[in-house]
């Protein structure tokens, strides 16, 4: 297929969104990006992986939630199903870092890409490797080619020093019994997560995965198929917080946005997606990357429906 025409209709439906949105200043660091930055990138396995983009899709933005994903993936290749029964896998229906829904759950997560979700997965990817967030950036590189990926120290010092609601979340989950590990190894894995700076370029290839049925670059397999089919049904139900309904209404696919702007998303058997754009929602996705994958998936008509 040629992208070019729809890659090109897909930045006209983009650009003039953004002013709706804001950038994310709750954690200061990430505050300074560009409202009007845009970049997509699409990842075709059909076509071994070649990867084609529009506007600034090389660019470095902080991936936050969407390494919610990978974790998430490592987790499950490590431990299979044993995860679900700390963590669930319901749409949560409340912003991404609600105290009072995890009060009311005893502890348990809505789903894993909630925050208080992710640090259960990340406090267990702790247990199992001993460095969970270097073991997630080797990961990355591993699957990229790219090894300059790396964690934002400002921008993880910076979430750390601001991010109270985490801290409480992460000491409201102790008090439940659900964390093995200390609160401060939890959060300071789970900031560094959040920090990598990747590209819509490598964020697409890094999710290609979950295309390839659970497949990683080098073929070797990461999830069963069923893992696979299982981290995508999550991500439609949960992978936008409180707006999950909405973005499936509109773009039809399975997604993780983060604060940074970035979402990726998946068409299983044909190709992984990745858009940025720093201006967000009230829910904290990204206005102009909803706006290109709704243009995406209209103009293409693939959708998983
Ligand atoms: N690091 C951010 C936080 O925990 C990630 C949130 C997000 O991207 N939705 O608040």
């Amino acid at each position: 297929m040629d992208y070019r025409t729809v890659l090109a209709e897909v930045a006209e439906a983009a650009g003039p969104v953004a002013s709706s949105g804001k950038v994310a200043d709750y954690i200061p660091a990430l505050a300074r990006a560009d409202p009007g930055a845009f970049g997509f990138a699409l990842c075709d396995i059909t076509d071994g992986g070649r990867v084609e983009g529009v506007g600034e899709w090389q660019a470095r933005f902080s991936i936050q939630s969407v390494s919610k994903v990978f974790t998430l993936a490592l987790v499950l290749a490590a431990d299979g199903d044993a995860l679900w029964q700390r963590v669930g896998k319901e749409p949560s229906g409340s912003p991404f870092n609600s105290l009072a829904q995890l009060e009311r759950d005893q502890g348990v997560p809505r789903n894993p890409f909630v925050n208080a979700g992710a640090l259960v997965v990340t406090d267990r990817l702790q247990t199992l490797t001993g460095d969970a967030s270097g073991t997630l950036r080797d990961f990355l590189r591993a699957e990229t080619g790219d090894h300059t990926i790396d964690f934002d120290r400002h921008v993880a010092a910076s979430e750390r020093r601001h991010g109270h609601r985490n801290a409480a979340l992460a000491h409201l989950l102790a008090d439940h019994g659900r964390l093995v590990n200390p609160v401060r190894t939890v959060l300071h894995h789970y900031t560094r997560q959040c920090s990598l700076t990747m590209t819509c370029q490598t964020l697409a290839l890094a999710a290609a995965f979950l295309a390839r049925h659970g497949l990683r670059a080098d073929t070797t397999r990461l999830l069963t198929r069923s893992e696979a089919k299982r981290i995508n049904a999550v991500m439609l139900v949960g992978g936008t917080y409180d707006s999950a309904g909405e973005f499936a209404h509109r773009v039809g696919l399975p997604a993780k946005s983060g604060v940074g702007g970035g979402i990726i998303a998946v068409i299983p058997g044909r190709c992984s997606l990745c858009t940025w754009g720093p201006a967000l929602d009230g829910h904290g996705n990204s206005v102009a990357g909803t706006a290109a994958l709704d243009a995406f998936t209209t103009l293409t008509g693939w959708s998983v429906f």
